[in-house]
């Protein structure tokens, strides 16, 4: 088997591989050639850690495995960060433990592809402006990804902290793209794509706020009782996602369902999008939002991608195992 430790996965992956890794993983659940297993989340009474597994097997891909990890608060004194993951993969034919990967910077990089997979096939071919709402850890993964699907010509940003919107400054600055600091009415009136990246618990963004033709891609919200938007907003929209058992569990959509403002059956997968099974968006004044609740599957598919790549530059610690 093979191990890819964290520290060289920088090296190795690039954001055009996570995003065909996720865009190939989107299409195949669509197309039902995979599928995620339940997911399981435990607070295991110690050292404050929330620890749990996502898994799922993609038939066509071959990618057969699960990421185990979570959140551990203490960390960032300990000189680590808070999240921590870690991908095992096996061998769908023999069961036989093909890989074990480093997952921290995979999971960034694949939450920020899903984001970009959305722009991609929902946003308007015109969108020039990107609104960022939040610049935590994730914040700068997501603007990094997104650049790349369309011509912006500037990155406008919101944070609860506004001292934390300099890492969003200097992201832009990075990726040639003017930053300015905004407040919200603001973002949501010029931005023409927005992706939402916060850990709140209560919607941040307003219905009557966004104008027509806006793509929203909401990232952050992946846990029973998180929010980011109001949920008017998404009866106002063609909502979409990776997968609608999480969308209604876990994501954005679990507090327009529980008000009954839309239904389970009015939210699309994204991969219908990607596989031509579903238009996206028919209209240029359509509100488009991406429910992203993050799928196990995404995990395996960066994770094969970036083996792969090990692989072909030599650079895997193959063991006998
Ligand atoms: P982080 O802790 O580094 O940053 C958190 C961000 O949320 C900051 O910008 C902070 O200002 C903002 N925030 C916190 N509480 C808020 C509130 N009440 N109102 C408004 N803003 C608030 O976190 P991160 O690693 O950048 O992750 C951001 C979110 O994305 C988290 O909720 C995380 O669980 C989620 N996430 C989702 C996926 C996915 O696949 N969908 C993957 C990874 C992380």
């Amino acid at each position: 088997m093979y191990i890819v430790p964290e520290k060289d996965i920088a090296a190795l992956m690039t954001q055009e591989a996570a995003f065909d890794a996720v865009e190939g993983v989107f299409a195949a659940m669509a197309s039902r050639d995979a599928y995620n297993f339940p997911v399981i989340r435990e607070d295991i009474g110690h050292a404050g850690a929330l620890y749990g597994f996502k898994s799922g097997f993609d038939r066509k891909g071959l990618a057969l495995g699960l990421k185990s990890g979570g959140y551990w608060p203490g960390n960032v004194d300990k000189g680590l960060t808070n999240h921590q993951s870690t991908v095992f993969l096996f061998d769908a034919d023999t069961g036989q433990c093909r890989a074990v990967v480093g997952g921290n910077l995979l999971t960034a990089l694949r939450t920020a592809a899903a984001s970009a997979v959305s722009i991609k096939h929902l946003a308007r071919d015109d969108a020039k402006v990107l609104g960022m709402i939040g610049a935590g850890h994730q914040s700068v993964f997501q603007m990094q990804a997104a650049v790349r699907q369309r011509r912006f010509e500037k990155v406008i940003g919101w944070n609860r902290s506004p001292e934390k919107l300099d890492r969003l400054a200097d992201c832009a600055d990075a990726l040639g793209l003017p930053f300015e600091a905004v407040d919200l009415q603001t973002l949501a009136t010029q931005a023409d794509v927005i992706i939402s990246i916060a850990s709140s618990h209560a919607a941040i963004l307003e219905s009557e706020m966004v104008t027509p033709g806006t793509h929203i891609a909401c990232m952050g919200t992946d846990t029973k009782g998180k929010q980011e938007v109001e949920a008017a907003l998404l009866a106002r929209a063609t909502v979409f996602t990776d997968e609608i058992a999480q969308s209604v569990g876990i994501g954005e959509a679990q507090h327009a369902i529980a008000a009954d403002l839309i239904a389970k059956e009015d939210i699309v997968e994204i991969g219908a999008v990607i596989n031509g099974n579903h238009p996206g968006r028919s209209r240029a004044d359509q509100i488009t939002l991406f429910d992203g609740t993050g799928v196990g599957l995404q995990d395996l598919a960066v994770a094969s991608s970036v083996v792969d790549l090990a692989v072909e530059k030599g650079v895997a610690i193959e063991v006998a195992f």
